[in-house]
Formats: structure tokens, sequence, C-alpha cells
């Protein structure tokens, strides 16, 4: 789960990171009243839950508050990577001296978080690692010792020279990396870290992605969930308990447990041609599932063919043929569906395809072909 900067600066606040005060302004009167309330210079920000906002004009330094609220006038309500902008923070303006990059991700080959940092910060982290990677110093935290003293001072040094500033740096890390464990993150980012043009280092943006599947530790957080911000689908199928996640292709895929939604979606990908979306029904689908499902499928107009491809085990096949009947009549399912059902009551749900016409088969590279050709204009 994503959230929001002012949000995460809370939580960086929380831990000890030298973070500034902020508002949050959903008018431009408020931003001007913020402003007024801040000192005067300020930065307003827009709230959105995409990076690259400062290249987009979504971060402007003011001087004055009638500034501030003309800024937030043109923030507020711009779109930006697509997401429209609600709210914007106000914080004090900070003079920049310096700007490094500090981040902790989960790396998925050491499986442990590694903590990053580079002096070329500010920029596209992305861009740095692709055309000057050494210019990135990275550690592997091992979760149970925790971030170490070396390891930190190490990366302060990787920083900056001075002593004094690579120890109060190796004190943000290890105060970052509090955070990130506490809250169960997947990733916790400072990018910028400054110093200020009066020697002072300060965290001036802060983001933090939540792990969702640790969500149900911090019941707390479901209040920082903004709905606004998410893939209208994705939202529906959670409340729906469906695992959903909405891709750019054209071949939607409803199927039973996430092995086989993976492979699926490789078999697609090496028929090339490109899945609509991740969709697993889960274990024991009624037919309920499978309805909502189609309707979260169906909400997105990309999608030209709708592929089933279900392994009876626990699920039951039959159920799985029920709901498809179902989402036919509830539905207006304006697309051709390929279905493949194989396991447990295979022979009931294949009879009760047939009895309304609905041909199944139980070849997976059969099907696949087949939904790719009709997803491509082919004939039925
Ligand atoms: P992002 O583009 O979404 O990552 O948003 P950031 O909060 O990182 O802001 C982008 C850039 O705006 C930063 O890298 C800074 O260069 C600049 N910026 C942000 N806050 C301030 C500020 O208080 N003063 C100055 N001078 N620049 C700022
Ligand atoms: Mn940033």
């Amino acid at each position: 789960m994503k959230i929001h900067e002012y949000q995460a600066r809370e939580i960086f606040r929380d831990h000890g990171l030298p973070v500034p005060r902020e508002r949050v302004a959903a008018t431009p009167e408020e931003a001007e009243a913020a402003a007024r309330e801040l000192g005067g210079t300020v930065v307003i920000k827009a709230q959105v839950h995409v990076g690259g906002r400062g290249k987009a004009g979504g971060v402007k330094v003011t001087k004055s508050p009638a500034e501030a609220r003309a800024a937030a006038e043109k923030i507020l309500g711009m779109k930006i990577k697509g997401l429209e902008v609600r709210k914007v923070l106000v914080a004090p303006a900070v003079d920049i001296d310096h700007e490094s990059y500090v981040g902790i991700i989960i790396d998925r080959a050491s499986r442990r978080p590694v903590l990053m940092v580079s002096a070329a910060g500010g920029v596209d982290i992305e861009e740095v690692a692709r055309e000057t990677p050494e210019k990135i110093h990275k550690v592997r935290i091992d979760p149970r010792y925790g971030l170490l003293t070396h390891q930190a001072m190490g990366l302060g040094f990787a920083l900056y020279h001075d002593l004094d500033r690579a120890r109060a740096a190796a004190g943000i890390f290890r105060g970052l990396y509090a955070a990130f464990e506490a809250v169960d993150a997947s990733l916790a980012e400072v990018n910028p870290l400054v110093v200020t043009r009066e020697g002072e280092l300060l965290a001036i943006d802060a983001k933090v992605n939540l792990d969702d599947n640790a969500l149900y530790r911090h019941p707390r957080f479901e209040s920082l969930r903004d709905p606004s911000s998410e893939e209208p689908g994705e939202t529906e199928a959670r409340e729906k308990g469906l695992s959903y996640v909405k891709l750019d292709g054209t071949v939607g895929c409803i199927v039973n447990g996430a092995g086989l939604a993976m492979a699926t979606m490789d078999l697609i990908k090496y028929y090339g041609a490109e899945p609509a979306n991740f969709l697993d029904i889960g274990g024991s689908s009624n037919p309920e599932k499978v309805v909502n499902a189609m309707r979260i499928i169906l909400s997105d107009p990309n999608v030209k063919a709708i592929l089933f491809n279900i392994f009876g085990g626990i699920t039951r096949c039959d159920d799985v043929a029920n709901g498809i009947v179902t989402a036919l009549k509830q539905l207006e399912v304006g697309v051709p569906l390929v279905i493949r059902l194989t396991g447990t009551n295979e022979k009931e749900a294949l009879d009760i395809l047939a009895s309304v016409g609905l041909p199944a088969t139980n070849s997976m590279d059969d099907v696949v072909q087949k939904a790719i050709e009709l997803a491509q204009g082919g004939t039925q």
C-alpha cells in the first residue's frame, strides 16, 4: 500500500529523523494560511502516489503567503502521471546546499533489506542506477542484528567527508531502518536528504510503501489508505477478497491460485500477447467470486477477451461454471470467453457450460492461443 508524503513524514519523525514541520491543505486559502503560520517562505508540494512530482511541476518554492496561494491554486487539480492532486503539503522552504539519496528496499536476491545511498541525490535514482551505478553505495542488512554501526558509518562517509556529518547521516540511516522495520515497509526513502546552507541535515521528502501482507499487524494504517489514489478495480477486488493487479494488456485472466495465475500470464506473453491483469480467485471459489471477478475485469476497457484457467482441487469446477453462467445473466459481457476447467467436478462443470452453449477444453496451450486470437480480433 502506498501512502502520502505527509503520512510518511510523520512515521519518519516518530523515529527521530530530522523532518521539517508541515501542514496539509486542500484549498489555496488553506495553503495561504499555512504559509503565514509557517513563516512566509514555503514549498508547496503535490500529494499524489507517484514520484517525479518536481519534474512534473508539482513542487514549487514560494516567497510569500500570496505566492503560496497562487502555487497551490496551480498544483491542486493538476494531474501527475494520471493522478489528480487533491491535497498539497506546505512546509518551510529550505536553502539547499547539497542533495543525497537514501533508501531501503527489500532485495529479493539476498532476501534482505538493502540500504542504498548516493551523493547524486534529488534526481531520479533509477537514472543514476542505469547511467552511473558506481555512484550508488549499498549495504545488506541482516534482520537479526539490524543496521550495524560500522555499516551505517561506512555509508555516512560515502556521502560526506566530514566526520560529524557522516555521524549525523549514520544516525539518520539507523532511524530510517527502525522506521522501515517498525511499520513493515517494503520501501522507505528519503530523496533528497539535504545539507542546508547552515550545514544542517534535513529529510525534505519522504516515501514509504507498506507491505500489504503485513497490514493486518497495523490496523491503524487502514486510515492512511487513500482510495482516490488507487486503481478502482484493485480497491473493489480487495473488498471482495480477490487478489487483482491491473496490467496493460488485452487478455483478461481469471485463474485460481497465484502460481497458476503467473504461469498463465507467462504463457500469454510466450504466445506474443499481454495479460490485462493478474487475478487469483483463491481456493474455495463460490460462484459469487467469479461474478465479482468478471465485473472487475470487464470494467477495464482494454480487455478484449477473458480467459478462465481453473484447476479444480479444493476449488470445484462446477462452482466456477455456475459463476460463469450467473455472470452471463447478470452482466453485460461484451467480450468472448475462453474456458479451461480441469480437476474436481470437471464433468459436472462441462455439462453446466454446455447447457448454455459454452465450450471448454483442458489444454492450457490451446486456450491461451485461442484467447489471444480472439483478443486480437480473430473470428470466434
Ligand atoms: P519528487 O520530485 O516527487 O521526488 O519531490 P521532492 O520533494 O523530492 O522535490 C523535488 C525537488 O524539489 C527536490 O529534489 C529539491 O531540489 C526541490 N525542493 C523540494 N523542497 C525544496 C525546498 O524546500 N527548497 C528548495 N530550494 N528546493 C526544494
Ligand atoms: Mn523526492
